[in-house]
């Protein structure tokens, strides 16, 4: 193997730790650029890579179906990868360049690591049938055949996650309660005003939103049987589904010398610093050069993104691409599409097109006189025009502007006076 990789076409071998969306764009935009060495995708689970979005929307709902990105002849044959499924990556070795897998050494002279984010899990509870977490296909078919029978459903944590198990069950016609700590679901996310109004959208359709609770412990022989809530409530249930967040899948990497802190730390390449290796999705932690700050992000576009652009820079580390981004999600509760973009950090809220309660609306998050971040109910026609607008540095005035220029919704402007963190 060579010390550093050359120029594309070169009989190298890049080696894609994590065979999930950021894997699998590693490995396409090497071929799309013209590599033609050796490519390895490792992957823990034993699927073809698969799309992790519809685990808590369709597929829970039981409206879809989990069908792979890729077939295994398009990974195998045109992609001409070498894949190791059921593979775990258990440590690395800089100075060798070797990853150490569950079975056996593998070489590279370029990596690219996707290792993503594992579910953070509610201590001492992992005795009991019927609690699950959602991170994979394995976990989405124990929720849904939970369902399938009509389980009594708790789940813990108004998250994304949380929130859209909950959608499902309600759409299935099933009784389900959400507790949650915080005053309001999403607020690291959204913020505390936008929290309130994802609150009402649950409780518009009767799902048992218990904020400010927390749990004591969940209770059951063999099999859970209620969630005991710090206040005394006892919430019988089938199912739990704990949605608490996630960590990033970093644990295989202590000793090895890369800096690890809430995830790989990475330059605005998304190179570590370690000759060779890159990271890319929800295991990295890069600085991003448009908001001029490091983060780590657990959204589909930007570890689709960072996928292509790590194994384009390992392939070509001599002129790297940095990768900027304003942070997109979105996600499904019920009929409504939640969408955002930008930063949560924000001095105000305001409510510029549509109305809360009616669950379609848009609203826009000011930095000192800058816009910051813009949310979205149901405003899938408006929600990249203030990604754009975001991009463009545009200053709040300007934003107010093209907002009212939209005219989206019945109502005009209302200014929400809360705090957005
Ligand atoms: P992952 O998808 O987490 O994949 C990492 C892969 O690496 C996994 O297959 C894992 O098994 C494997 N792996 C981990 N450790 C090792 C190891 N040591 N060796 C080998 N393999 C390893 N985002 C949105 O923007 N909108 C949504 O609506 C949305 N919905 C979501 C719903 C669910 C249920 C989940 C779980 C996520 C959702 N997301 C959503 C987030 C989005 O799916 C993630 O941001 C995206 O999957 C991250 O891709 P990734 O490749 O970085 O990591």
């Amino acid at each position: 193997m060579s010390a550093a990789p050359g120029p594309v076409g070169d009989p190298r071998t890049l080696v894609v730790v994590g065979a999930s969306l950021a894997g699998l764009r590693a490995v396409e935009s090497a071929r799309r650029g013209g590599f033609g060495g050796r490519i390895v995708l490792i992957g823990a689970e034993p699927h073809l890579p698969y799309d992790r979005p519809p685990l808590s929307k369709a597929f829970l709902d039981g409206t879809g179906d989990m069908p792979p990105f890729r077939t295994e002849r398009t990974l195998r044959q045109e992609l001409r990868v070498d894949l190791r499924l059921g593979t775990t990556a258990v440590g690395l070795d800089t100075a060798t360049r070797t990853v150490r897998t569950t079975a056996g050494d593998v070489g590279y002279d370029a990596l690219v690591i996707a290792t993503g984010a594992t579910a953070r899990r509610l201590p001492g509870t992992g005795r009991l049938r019927g609690v699950h977490s959602l991170r994979t296909l394995d976990d989405a078919h124990a929720v849904r055949t939970a369902l399938d029978a009509g389980a009594r459903t708790v789940v813990i944590g108004a998250g994304f996650i949380g929130s859209e198990v909950a959608s499902a069950a309600h759409k299935r016609g099933l009784r389900v309660t959400i507790v949650e700590a915080l005053p309001v679901p999403l607020v690291r996310a959204v913020g505390e005003a936008m929290g309130e109004a994802c609150a009402a959208l649950h409780r518009r359709h009767g799902t048992d939103l218990r904020c400010g609770s927390g749990v004591a412990a969940l209770e059951g022989d063999g099999a859970v049987e209620s969630v005991r809530l710090t206040d005394g409530t006892e919430l019988p249930a089938d199912l739990v589904v704990v949605g608490i967040g996630a960590a990033p899948a970093t644990g295989w990497l202590e000793g090895s010398g890369l800096t690890l802190d809430d995830g790989i730390v990475c330059d605005e390449t998304l190179f570590t610093g370690v000759p060779g290796v890159y990271a890319a999705g929800d295991a990295a932690r890069w600085y991003n050069p448009l908001l001029h700050r490091p983060m780590r992000l657990e959204h589909w576009t930007s570890a689709a993104e960072q996928g292509a652009v790590a194994a384009r820079n390992a392939l070509h580390p001599g002129s790297p691409e940095p990768y900027g981004c304003v942070p997109y999600f979105w996600s499904d509760w019920y009929d409504t599409r939640i969408q955002f973009v930008g930063a949560v950090a924000a001095d105000e809220v305001r409510v510029t097109g549509g109305d809360p309660a009616d669950g379609r609306f848009v609203a826009l998050y000011r930095d000192g006189d800058r816009l910051a971040g813009a949310l979205t109910m149901n405003g899938q026609t408006e929600i990249m025009k203030y990604r754009r607008l975001i991009l463009g540095g545009a200053s709040w005035d300007e934003a107010l502007a093209f907002a009212a220029g939209r005219r989206f919704g019945a109502r005009t402007t209302g200014k929400v006076p809360v705090r957005a963190t």
